[in-house]
């Protein structure tokens, strides 16, 4: 998402970009794919956005695929405790008043409108504390809104979480209200939404994309000043002085390609568990997700036949077999959906073991700058130092940092 960004900011510019790709596809963490079991397409992950991600519109605007992005009218999450089976829904008020922390129905159940003041102390929150050193877990809100919120934004437990880093999720998002943090999904699938209509925009702007090109080393000036040429594995690409380039690299190849870049090192896994199910009962909205608490998953979504549900800061259960994921899962899916407890026989694992860099003090101090001490080279990527957790509107806003560092030399 960081180098399709860019690219395509540079060629809206009007500049002639070469995207080198080292997959056979585009996407990197943010794709779908024809699964063969299933015989369907699904995501790598499901990936939940809200409405205030501004990066994430900006971006589907141009390429064209704003309304490929679906979720409720209304700020609505659904929680189930798996343990109990007691629902409840916490739904933001539309207006930046958050009159709504007043309504009993709209919180957390037991929670109290003073618990929800606690947001306030991440603002001041030093990039040095985790979640737990901020808000304390034996709070009301903790297990149910705090803990769930943080393990899927910053796929990091809350005890190891840098809580400085979700304030500028809340600013954003859940502190402008309802019209800001409602929930989206891509109506069809990552592909569709976010990478195809990128490559079709980019091709209409004569950019040259070339699939199967894996970078394996940079060449510098004399004076190291300079990106001089670029090696790939079939050919060496020399990069005259008036032309730049955006390394748009996962963390730890970037930092293997140039020694000089400290980078977060430590990653979480988030594991994927696809099911295909026949529901009798259609969805009643485009997205139908639930946070889980108390389960082995965190969130689920139905999405068609297709039921998939995200375990992120897997690192317990990614090196368990698929079966066993299945499993453990399947009791999730049934008691949120309430269907019968055998496990269907359609189920696909996913597990992306380099999910998101881990979250914590630690890991902040590593992130790079988009600019660097060679003149004509960028960094991009959801690890770069955008001040906001690894998502795709960080992904998206580190590509349009690059592009803007270009653009404004
Ligand atoms: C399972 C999962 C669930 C997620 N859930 C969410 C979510 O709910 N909401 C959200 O906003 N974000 C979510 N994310 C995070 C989001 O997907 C990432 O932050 C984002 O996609 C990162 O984009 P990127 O461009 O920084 O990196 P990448 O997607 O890793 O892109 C790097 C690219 O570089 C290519 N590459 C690697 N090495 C080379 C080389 N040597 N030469 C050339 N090319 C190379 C790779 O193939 C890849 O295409 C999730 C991620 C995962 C994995």
């Amino acid at each position: 998402m960081a180098g399709l960004a860019a690219a395509v900011k540079l060629s809206e510019a009007g500049h002639l970009v070469t995207l080198y790709e080292a997959a056979s596809h585009a996407g990197g963490r943010c794709r779908s794919f024809h699964d063969t079991a299933l015989d369907c397409v699904i995501d790598n992950g499901n990936h939940l956005l809200l409405s205030g991600n501004t990066a994430v519109f900006k971006f589907l605007k141009t390429i064209g695929a704003e309304h490929t992005l679906v979720g409720p009218k209304e700020a609505i999450f659904k929680f189930i405790d798996v343990r109990d089976g007691k629902r409840w829904s916490v739904r933001p008020n539309m207006g930046r008043i958050p009159w709504w922390i007043f309504c009993a129905d709209r919180r957390v159940p037991r929670s109290s409108w003073v618990d929800y003041l606690s947001a306030l102390k991440l603002f001041y929150a030093s990039p040095n504390k985790t979640l737990t050193e901020i808000l304390s877990p034996s709070g009301r809100l903790f297990e149910r809104y705090w803990e769930p919120l943080a393990v899927s934004v910053l796929n990091t437990p809350a005890n190891q979480a840098a809580a400085s880093l979700l304030w500028p999720v809340f600013a954003e998002t859940f502190g402008r209200g309802g019209y800001a943090s409602r929930p989206m999904i891509a109506r069809k699938g990552l592909s569709d939404s976010f990478v195809d209509p990128a490559i079709t925009l980019l091709t209409k702007h004569k950019a040259k994309i070339k699939f199967g090109s894996r970078l394996k080393r940079i060449e510098k000036s004399a004076g190291m000043k300079h990106i001089k040429s670029l090696v790939f594995a079939d050919q060496k690409v020399s990069i005259p002085k008036n032309e730049a380039v955006i390394l748009a690299l996962p963390a730890s190849i970037t930092g293997s390609l140039m020694t000089e870049v400290k980078f977060p090192a430590v990653h979480n896994p988030i594991v994927n568990v696809h099911f295909k199910l026949n529901l009798h009962q259609p969805p009643d909205s485009p997205v139908n997700f639930i946070g889980i608490i108390g389960g082995t998953a965190e969130w689920l979504f139905v999405r068609g036949d297709i039921v998939s549900i995200t375990i992120s800061a897997a690192n317990k259960h990614v090196s368990k077999s698929a079966e066993e994921i299945i499993n453990l899962t399947w009791s999730d899916v049934a008691s949120a959906l309430g269907l019968d407890v055998n496990t269907p026989k359609q189920a696909r694992v996913v597990k992306e073991k380099r999910a998101t860099f881990a979250q914590t003090p630690e890991s902040l101090k590593l992130r790079a700058k988009t600019n660097t001490d060679i003149s004509n080279l960028k960094l991009a990527g959801d690890w770069t130092d955008t001040g906001i957790p690894a998502t795709i509107e960080g992904a998206i806003r580190s590509g349009y940092a690059a592009a803007d560092s270009i653009l404004n030399n």
